[in-house]
């Protein structure tokens, strides 16, 4: 839709061009979410595609994904193959339930600052490990996890005029056995559960668990619980008010799929580990 009390559209190319932020200003990235409703109380637009940030860099120790790297340019990703973990790029982009067009626009970061409880890049990133790199307004860097970066739906530690700049994921987490299960309430419904566990080569087990929950939420087991130590986990850690609610389902069967899928997981996973 039109965003009709836009007045400017700024287009940084470097950092050092990035306006001073003030009241009524939002980062434009793909813009799927901003131009999905009214944004009445927005005066400036600063969109991010000038500054080019390449999407995807792989280095000796981390994959980075640039904020603006889009959904279908992480989807398209050409994987090697000792990432046992790649499986669950596909997988989560699946799980953003939207047509072709919102692929190849909506960004990887934009869902991230979007911080809704079934935003898939979130669940992604989080189970592998991922560290959002923050430009602060005031000037310098924060590097935060992806798991304490988003705080609750649609909240997260970005302060006023902060600049996601991208997600950094640890090869090791991409190298790990993982397991993946997702529900939604309606067959093209929005995420209701997405939870990914993630088994190390010595043994230790987590458990991410998101779209059910307000925030993403991981546990972690120095070696693979039982099932009644992993249901005692999920149940001292999840509490009621964790479950999120919504049109997509009520807590108690969110609560439910999540106990249910997590007992999945660590069943596929384990059973993988067996000689
Ligand atoms: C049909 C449809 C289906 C959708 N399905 C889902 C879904 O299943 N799950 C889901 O989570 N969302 C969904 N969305 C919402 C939205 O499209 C996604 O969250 C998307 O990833 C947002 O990315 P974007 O690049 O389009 O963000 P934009 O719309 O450009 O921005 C979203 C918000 O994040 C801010 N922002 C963007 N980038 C940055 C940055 N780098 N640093 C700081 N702030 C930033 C913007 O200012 C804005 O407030 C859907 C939307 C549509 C239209």
């Amino acid at each position: 839709m039109d965003l009709n009390t836009i007045t400017a559209v700024a287009h940084p190319q470097t950092r050092a061009q990035l306006p001073a932020w003030t009241a009524g200003d939002a980062w434009l990235a793909g813009g799927t979410w901003l131009f999905s409703e009214p944004q009445v109380h927005l005066r400036r637009l600063i969109d991010l595609t000038d500054l080019k940030w390449p999407a995807l860099t792989i280095t000796d120790s981390h994959l980075s994904i640039a904020a603006t790297c889009t959904v279908a340019q992480l989807d398209g990703l050409a994987c090697p193959p000792d990432w046992l973990a790649a499986p669950l790029i596909g997988q989560c982009c699946r799980a953003f339930l939207a047509s072709f067009k919102i692929w190849k626009t909506a960004t990887v970061g934009g869902n991230l600052c979007m911080s809704l409880p079934a935003g898939p890049m979130i669940s992604l990133t989080s189970a592998l490990d991922g560290v959002c790199t923050v430009w602060k307004a005031g000037g310098g860097e924060q590097k935060l996890p992806v798991v304490d970066f988003v705080t609750g739906n649609q909240r997260n530690r970005l302060m006023p005029g902060d600049l996601l700049r991208q997600i950094d994921i640890p090869l090791a987490a991409l190298r790990r056995r993982s397991a993946f299960r997702q529900i939604s309430l309606a067959p093209v419904g929005r995420s209701a559960a997405l939870l990914i566990g993630n088994l190390d080569a010595d043994g230790a087990l987590a458990l991410t668990i998101t779209a059910s929950t307000v925030r993403p939420i991981r546990l972690r087991f120095p070696k693979p619980p039982d099932t009644n130590a992993l249901r005692a986990a999920i149940s001292d850690e999840v509490t009621d008010e964790l479950y999120h609610t919504d049109i997509h389902g009520k807590p108690l069967w969110r609560k439910h799929m999540t106990l249910r899928l997590a007992e999945e997981i660590r069943g596929e996973l384990l059973g993988m580990a067996r000689p």
